[in-house]
């Protein structure tokens, strides 16, 4: 077996073990194997970063955006020639399936060509004669350094909802990504090197707790975008906060698709089996609850089993894969109990995944990571499979009489991510979208992630913070707002006015 790679920070513009001398291994889910060993930074080597992006901070923030903007063009062209590349380094660490990585990377491309627009983004608002000779206007200034937190289920993808924008803006930035999946990051920060970001502008440290809570209490650091579990999520956004910082957290989910009696069924489970398995269910946009409305349920529900067993789940490298492994072996873990409560708790288990056998999955995929699909019917509200996110392979439906009752239960729900209705009735999807306490909808479309323009953001319990990520709500996020208020009197002196300037 070849020698684990060392998979170091990015600091200043170059590659750095860190002085921490703590190391975990990345291992490829599809085979068990560790493929290299991860630097964990320490508060020490946190503070390297930080001060690196201080301390370039002032030139960026100086450049013109129309100049920083060309720099995020040059990047674009260089994803556009690595895409491949930075897909198979997702895959290897995550296990993704190649075909769904090179989505990701196209999904985290259309953040950075928004991000290119970023002179016609940051124009201001002016007013013209306020007030007699005198005019107003507003613009909107970059924060410093902030940092981003992100989860291993996207590991270019995510980092690309956040870093475009902060350093288009005029920030400097310190990433902090998943120790499971590290690779692309460096991968990413070699690419803005070469695209000829100026030393500093971007940095990477890799690790886990230790960094994030480092990062969390650094005097320098005046914004952190967070994405990942939701307990973290309120944890940071708090912790954040008392900082002095401001914080964006988005956490889990517990996504839903109503399936109304009216609806094109084949279109539904095709959705259903799709947004339920693809990567593994380890989406945060993932359909886990499939609410069948009225008749539905004992019309689809032979669908969804068949498509359930005959899932192609292989190796991500194999062409013919439909769905990959699971991240980890905790992972693996937690959902198979996941799927034991459920049978205990007496839902009736469809599909098992727990019997995948990994023979299946491909060559020299014994030691991997592996499930099958799981399907449940009669699934309830008081069960653990409905209230907690599972982020696997794991379809749970439930069977409700009306529309009224399925919105009840999604508002029933401590998440509010994303949820879709599928029908053909104008009003019932008007009324869904109109009604429903979630932050993305999708109506017939499982999946509603939501465009780069548009701004990515859960409700409830999925979102801390006010601000959505990338969109516009992205560039506030990473700007604050000055008003600036002119006259150039003329020099006859007028005495001093003891009154608030008003227009009468
Ligand atoms: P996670 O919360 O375990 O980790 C996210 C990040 O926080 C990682 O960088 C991790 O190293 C760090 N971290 C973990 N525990 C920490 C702690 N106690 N203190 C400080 N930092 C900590 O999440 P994950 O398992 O990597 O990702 C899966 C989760 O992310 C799921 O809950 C999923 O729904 C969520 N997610 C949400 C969105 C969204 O947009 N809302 C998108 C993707 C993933």
């Amino acid at each position: 077996m070849s020698h684990p790679t060392p998979i170091p920070h990015w600091i200043d513009g170059r590659r750095r073990p860190g002085a921490s001398g703590r190391t975990q291994p990345v291992t490829n889910p599809a085979t068990g194997a560790v493929t290299g060993r991860v630097a964990l930074a320490s508060a020490a080597d946190v503070d390297a970063a930080v001060q690196a992006a201080a301390a370039a901070w002032p030139a960026w923030a100086d450049t013109p955006p129309v100049r920083r903007a060309r720099v995020l063009f040059r990047f674009l062209e260089l994803l556009h020639r690595h895409h491949d590349e930075l897909a198979r380094a997702i895959t290897a660490e995550h296990g993704k399936t190649l075909a769904d990585a090179r989505g990701e990377v196209q999904r985290g491309i259309e953040i950075v060509e928004f991000a290119c627009g970023i002179p016609q983004l940051l124009k201001g608002a002016y007013t013209e004669q306020v007030g007699g000779g005198i005019d107003n206007w507003t613009l909107r200034q970059p924060l410093g350094v902030v940092a981003g937190v992100t989860p291993f289920n996207f590991p270019a993808m995510v980092p690309m909802w956040m870093f475009p924008l902060a350093l288009a803006c005029g920030n400097t930035f310190v990433l902090k990504p998943s120790p499971l999946d590290p690779t692309p990051s460096i991968l990413l920060a070699e690419l803005l090197r070469e695209a000829g970001l100026p030393d500093g502008v971007f940095n990477v440290v890799q690790g886990d707790r230790e960094a994030v809570e480092a990062l969390l209490v650094h005097p320098q650091v005046a914004a952190l975008s967070f994405v990942g579990s939701t307990a973290v999520a309120r944890q940071l956004y708090a912790t954040g906060a008392a900082h002095g910082k401001r914080v964006q957290a988005l956490g889990g989910a517990k996504n839903h698709m109503v399936v109304m009696p009216d609806a094109d069924l084949e279109q539904a489970v095709d959705a259903l089996i799709g947004a339920a398995f693809g990567s593994a269910g380890e989406r945060c946009m993932a359909i886990s609850v499939g609410v069948l409305v009225g008749d539905v349920a004992e019309r689809i529900l032979p669908a969804l089993e068949a498509r359930t067993r005959a899932l192609k789940v292989r190796d991500g490298l194999d062409p013919q894969a439909e769905m990959g492994p699971i991240v980890s072996a905790a992972a693996r873990q937690r959902i198979v109990e996941l799927i034991d409560s459920g049978v205990a708790e007496g839902a009736r288990l469809v599909v098992d995944g727990r019997a995948f056998d990994p023979a299946q999955a491909g060559p020299g995929c014994a030691g991997g990571f592996w499930l099958g699909g799981t399907l449940f019917d009669h699934v309830q509200p008081h069960m653990r499979i409905w209230r907690e996110e599972i982020f696997g392979p794991v379809l749970s439906c439930v069977r409700v009489a009306t529309l009224s009752e399925a919105v009840e239960l999604i508002h029933r729900h401590a998440y509010g991510n994303g949820v879709a209705c599928f029908t053909r009735d104008g009003h019932t999807a008007r009324e869904f979208a109109r009604r429903v306490q979630v932050g993305m909808v999708g109506i017939n479309v499982p999946i509603p992630v939501p465009m780069a323009w548009h701004g990515f953001g859960g409700w409830k319990a999925s979102l801390f913070g006010d601000l959505h990520v990338y969109g516009e709500e992205g560039v506030r996020f990473y700007t604050r707002q000055k008003s600036v208020m002119q006259r150039w009197p003329e020099s006859t002196p007028q005495g001093p006015s003891f009154v608030m300037p008003t227009n009468p």
